[in-house]
């Protein structure tokens, strides 16, 4: 058989494979019973769109580059990795860095540096009207940092405490303050720990 003679059974193959797929998917829809719906979702069962979603990773993987950036400060040597796929999804990334030790070094608590406060405000939060002319409506308040424009969080939780904005009053402000307890004598902090 030539190769003009084996193209149409060829076709006709790749035709019936592709209407194989399409029935699985579709046929599995149509001949779920009344109260089939209950058990696994049915894609479970089919598989299909599994194997696309681990074509679709294996190719984004494939195309997953990383930029690296080395923290400003002299002498640092933090190191930021950030994963990108495309150049547009890094178009606004700063060329310049720095960690967060560098970057916010009043947060970060230290010996000379054993006790640190946040404060955050209740910020209103209002949605424009449907026409222009309606006034803006009050939805409600929620955490930001004192002096900010706005806030953003409707809860603010750390270890030990949880602040649900919902709950007070306009006006109320949220004190964190983390402290360092530091051994009393620097001799203690060099001994073996006791077991
Ligand atoms: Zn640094």
């Amino acid at each position: 058989m030539t190769l003009a003679h084996a193209a149409p059974a060829v076709a006709l193959l790749a035709a019936l494979t592709a209407c194989t797929v399409l029935l699985l998917r579709e046929g599995h829809r149509g001949r779920r019973k009344p109260g089939h719906g209950q058990q696994r979702p049915h894609s479970q069962h089919i598989g299909t769109a599994q194997h696309d979603r681990d074509a679709i990773k294996e190719h984004d993987m494939t195309r997953r580059r990383t930029i690296t950036r080395t923290c400003a400060t002299t002498g640092c040597r933090e190191t930021s990795f950030v994963e990108y796929i495309a150049r547009r999804d890094i178009a606004d990334l700063p060329a310049k860095w720095q960690c967060y030790r560098h970057s916010k070094p009043d947060e970060v608590l230290s010996v000379d540096n054993a006790q640190t406060t946040a404060v955050l405000a209740l910020h209103p939060s209002y949605v424009t009207g449907y026409t222009r002319d309606d006034p803006p409506k009050l939805i409600g308040h929620f955490w930001g940092p004192e002096g900010a424009e706005k806030g953003n969080h409707g809860i603010v939780q750390g270890p030990g405490f949880r602040a649900i904005a919902a709950d007070y009053p306009p006006g109320t402000r949220l004190i964190i303050t983390a402290r360092l307890e530091l051994p009393a004598t620097t001799a203690d902090a060099t001994e073996e720990p006791t077991r």
